[in-house]
């Protein structure tokens, strides 16, 4: 496994990779890499020739008030983790290499990235747009890994791929679990012992409301209603968003139908913690 710092290495070897016919995949990442990673790597590693994972905390899409100075990172960690999913390359660029002086692009997507998250975060998606395509320029990958984990992220990057005419496939994997149902998430460590074990309400809530809908409970607000007092059964939970949407626009309905595919979606301050998941059901 080979550790690549500039674009010019990583794009000089993926060109002749691709001269040779072989199949690129790329994981993107911010780096402190639990098995919720890994197993993208595991799948890039059996569904292509070469794996490049990209470890890069991207500035741009943190606000000024969030955690972008204290995400957890170790390089040293992660490249033995890397090592020993036997990928081919880190790419790991530092930030004046993706963002030097006199750099000025920003890539902005309209209405997908305007709710949830980007309600929350409004820069957030401007910054995951924009690295993302420049990582796609850069390592001219034939698939791209995601987590559904980061599921309106997901719907964002299709419509960038889709509207700049990317010629890539986006996969997007499963949620990894830790064995309570806690979504894996390199924030995780930020809770203490007591946060950690009520941050299952998460989960907790949202397998019981995809219960609800399984057993035939169409309406709108009776299923954010159940998620919201469900989690503020944790007395030191903050809830920013919970709730059901089309899982394809994240747009409401009043009452579902048969077959509708619906995302349920949390986002929660667990003490100054805030923590994301999603559960995909389909309207019985
Ligand atoms: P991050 O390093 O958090 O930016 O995540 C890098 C990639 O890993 C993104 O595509 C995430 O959606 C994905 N990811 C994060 N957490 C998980 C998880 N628990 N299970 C699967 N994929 C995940």
């Amino acid at each position: 496994m080979e550790i690549i710092r500039t674009t010019k290495q990583m794009t000089e070897i993926v060109n002749k990779l691709k001269i040779a016919g072989n199949k690129i995949s790329l994981v993107p990442t911010m780096g402190y890499f639990h098995d919720g990673h890994l197993s993208l790597m595991k799948y890039a590693k059996e569904n292509s020739d070469i794996v490049i994972t990209s470890l890069f905390v991207n500035p741009t899409q943190f606000a000024p008030n969030e955690d972008f100075n204290n995400y957890p990172h170790n390089f040293d960690r992660d490249y033995k983790l890397a090592l020993n999913e036997r990928i081919h390359y880190i790419f790991y660029p530092d930030n004046s290499e993706m963002y030097p002086n006199d750099y000025s692009t920003t890539i902005h997507i309209k209405g997908i990235t305007e709710k949830f998250e980007g309600k929350s975060r409004p820069t957030h998606f401007d910054g995951v747009a924009t690295i993302v395509a420049k990582l796609f320029n850069i390592t001219k990958p034939d698939i791209a890994i995601f987590g559904q984990k980061d599921y309106q992220q997901t719907l964002v990057i299709k419509k960038l791929v889709k509207d700049l005419n990317f010629d890539l496939e986006i996969i997007v994997l499963p949620t990894g679990r830790e064995e309570d149902g806690l979504a894996m998430s390199s924030r995780n460590i930020y809770l203490d012992s007591d946060l950690r074990k009520k941050a299952t309400i998460i989960y907790d809530t949202l397998a019981n409301a995809k219960n609800l809908i399984l057993n035939g409970e169409k309406n709108q607000s009776k299923i954010e209603k159940f998620m919201i007092d469900n989690l503020n059964k944790v007395k030191e939970i903050k809830i920013d968003f919970a709730t059901a949407v089309y899982s394809n626009n994240l747009e409401k309905a009043m009452e579902f139908k048969s077959g509708d595919e619906i995302v349920l979606l949390i986002a929660a301050y667990l003490g100054t913690t805030r923590l994301i998941d999603n559960m995909l059901v389909t309207a019985p």
